[in-house]
């Protein structure tokens, strides 16, 4: 099979899908992501949202989404930034986008007003839409290909002359992903319809590059991917330059691609650490190592990329276009 068809099912398969199962988030689980290290990420994204809706003018009536909202750590704290601006939540309406059962029930309790739908075509376009999605993209199943003596070949997912799950074709690997395509066409299409922003953050290139990204993480550590279908999650790093380019087929315009600690720093990370510092002296320890860990550049700053697909005549705080 392909690499795209081993993930979908490692992810997806009804009865033995990493998601549909058994998705471990946070520090008993398997993998550890933004609003999980701290609550900061969720609030900024949450003063991010408001600050679109004020930019679109203050819209009587506007959708909130969240594709892949996980255990719902990152919507809560969203939700609670929100309330700061005035107005702001009592026109959106919460929808999540999610496919795996038991993540839904965890979103329920931080979300409780919300709706689900499982994909971005789902979504309604009677509205301007506000769309968050953290460590989304990077699940969304890849092709590999192999260069093969006359062209390039598809790299499969078979079984080794051992009986055990293998590579069947080795070499130079470049990735290619229908599903990330699709969907920068899908949120395309739908802000420029409905009016409205799209923010992804996720871990990837912001060049077109070559080079075999497929990861493992099962309890905190790498593994070969084949090693434990279905019980590790699978994901890979995310071509933001092909999403946007598909986003932008769509009719949509597509931000600049920051890192994540320029965006956080753009939006006010230090001057929130700072304020949680005030509140809790005793904490300023661990607060700084949260920041440090958002936006360092050895740490998730530079590695993890903020790029935003919107309606024209919008500016994306934050991902404002460079003078
Ligand atoms: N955003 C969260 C969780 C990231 S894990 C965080 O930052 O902590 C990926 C999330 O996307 C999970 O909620 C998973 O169930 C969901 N997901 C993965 N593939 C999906 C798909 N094709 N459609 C909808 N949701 C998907």
């Amino acid at each position: 099979m392909s690499v795209a068809d081993y993930m979908t099912a490692c992810l997806h398969d009804p009865d033995h899908g990493y998601y549909a199962t058994r998705p471990g988030l946070g520090a008993d689980g398997d993998f550890i992501t933004a609003p999980h290290v701290s609550q900061m990420f969720g609030e900024l994204l949450g003063l991010w949202a408001a600050e679109v809706w004020t930019r679109l003018g203050r819209p009587a009536r506007v959708r909130l989404a969240e594709l892949g909202p996980g255990d719902g750590t990152m919507i809560g704290d969203v939700l609670r930034a929100a309330r700061t601006a005035p107005g702001f939540l009592e026109a959106a309406e919460v929808w999540l986008v999610e496919t795996s059962e038991p993540l839904r029930a965890a979103q329920a309790a931080a979300a409780p007003t919300a709706r689900w739908v499982r994909s971005v075509a789902e979504l309604p376009t009677d509205a301007p839409v506000i769309i968050l999605a953290n460590e989304f993209l990077d699940c969304l199943p890849i092709r590999q290909w192999v260069r093969g003596d006359l062209d390039w070949m598809e790299r499969r997912v078979g079984l080794g002359s051992d009986g055990a799950l293998a590579f069947l074709a080795g070499g130079d690997v470049r990735e290619s992903s229908e599903a990330l395509v699709g969907l920068g066409q899908a949120v395309g299409a739908l802000v420029t319809r409905a009016s409205g922003a799209a923010l992804f953050i996720d871990y990837g290139r912001d060049a077109p590059g070559e080079g075999d990204t497929l990861q493992a993480l099962r309890g905190h550590a790498r593994e070969n991917p084949l090693a434990n279908p279905g019980v590790a999650d699978l994901t890979a790093h995310v071509d933001f330059p092909a999403f946007l380019a598909a986003a932008a087929g769509a009719g949509a315009l597509a931000s600049p691609i920051r890192g994540q600690g320029d965006f956080l720093r753009a939006l006010g990370v230090e001057t929130r650490a700072a304020v949680l510092v005030r509140a809790r002296p005793d904490r300023a320890g661990v607060i700084a190592r949260q920041l440090d860990r958002l936006v360092a550049p050895d740490q998730m700053g530079v590695l993890f990329k903020a790029a935003c697909v919107h309606s024209p005549g919008l500016a994306p705080p934050g991902l404002e276009v460079a003078a």
